[in-house]
């Protein structure tokens, strides 16, 4: 059940009807004037709780907090540098699949930020399907990471693998990126979920678009609401010819769904540089919130995920084409 609460209450009265909620028992959350009630499906009320209460919305989503029914608004997350969320805007998001050196990302950083990317991307802790491919710098490549973002006013976003670094990492970052292979790893969930680090969720590679709301389901519960869905493409039956598909659909649906913003991976989607820049002119055109994308300027030596990486020219060439189609889009708005 959701209760939308007036927009001015009699906030003595709404704790009262609140507590009496909890009593029952039951999970209470509210944000602002939103209350979610997940358990419980009807409520009598008084007339003064009556009187503070502008709509019960009794059937309700599993993912309820994370849903347009509870919460309209699009959720906006500010950081230092970047705005990511809300109308019109769109945030960038760049920088190499892994750290290698602190000479190689400061270089990649001031590429990551020409492109008009606020967000430097990089792992330190890798998730590889073999485990005798380079697993990432761990510490040394969060600060290397950290010093080069700094150095150009840049934001972090970075993986978390492990709930056991979820500490060590939020000394670093300012996005907790949570992998495709760890969309339904639940405790690692509810570890970010206990923190105040925004975390961007990657879609899982047999993930559905309620399997993905529902994960972030678990950070939200905890009370961490600063979330983002990332859209990286999902296995089906074909790839041939391109690393995974690129689910573009979902992203208008997700908007339907949920007001957390949604981002776009083109990288990861496909797999293949040379297909990555028209992906990313659709997934713009999808509507998307941002962007996260791979650069390299040595792809065939890079430590990992080499094939799909843009090379510093590309890169700048494909995030001029994307701002000024997303310009363009916004101008259809207005
Ligand atoms: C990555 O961002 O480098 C990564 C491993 O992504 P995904 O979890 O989408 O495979
Ligand atoms: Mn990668």
């Amino acid at each position: 059940m959701i209760i939308q609460l007036n927009q001015t209450v009699n906030e003595e009265i709404v704790a009262t009807l609140l507590k009496r909620l909890a009593a029952t028992p039951a999970t209470v959350i509210r944000i602002g004037t939103h209350v979610a009630v997940p358990e419980v499906n009807q409520v009598t009320l008084m007339a003064d709780e009556a009187a503070q209460v502008a709509e019960i919305i009794e059937k309700t989503p599993a993912a309820v907090l994370g849903s347009r029914l509870f919460q309209p608004e699009d959720t906006i997350i500010k950081l230092p540098h970047s705005t990511i969320g809300g109308k019109g805007g769109f945030t960038m998001m760049a920088g190499p699949c892994s750290v290698e050196s602190e000479e190689h990302v400061r270089r990649m950083a001031k590429v990551v930020k020409e492109g008009g990317a606020t967000l430097l991307r990089g792992g330190a802790y890798k998730p590889r399907t073999s485990p005798y491919s380079f697993q990432g710098l761990g510490e040394d490549g969060l600060k290397y990471l950290r010093a080069a973002a700094d150095e150009n006013g840049m934001d972090v976003i970075t993986e978390v693998m492990d709930e056991t670094h979820v500490d060590l990492i939020a000394k670093y970052t300012d996005v907790f990126q949570i992998g495709a292979r760890n969309m339904q790893n639940f405790s690692l969930l509810k570890a970010v979920g206990k923190t105040k680090v925004p975390v961007a969720l990657k879609r899982g590679l047999a993930g559905t678009i309620d399997d993905l709301l529902n994960a972030s389901e678990y950070i939200a519960a905890g009370g961490n609401h600063q979330i983002m869905l990332l859209e990286r493409g999902i296995r089906t039956f074909d790839n041939k010819y391109t690393r995974n598909t690129f689910d573009l659909a979902a992203v208008p649906v997700l908007q339907k769904l949920t007001h957390y913003p949604v981002i776009v991976d083109p990288s990861h989607a496909v797999g293949e540089w040379d297909l990555v820049t028209p992906m990313a002119h659709a997934g713009v055109a999808s509507g998307a919130s941002g962007m996260i994308v791979e650069i390299h300027d040595d792809p065939e030596h890079a430590f990992s995920d080499g094939p799909q990486a843009l090379k510093p020219k590309t890169y700048l060439k494909m995030t001029k084409e994307v701002f000024e189609l997303k310009e363009l889009m916004n101008s259809w708005e207005a």
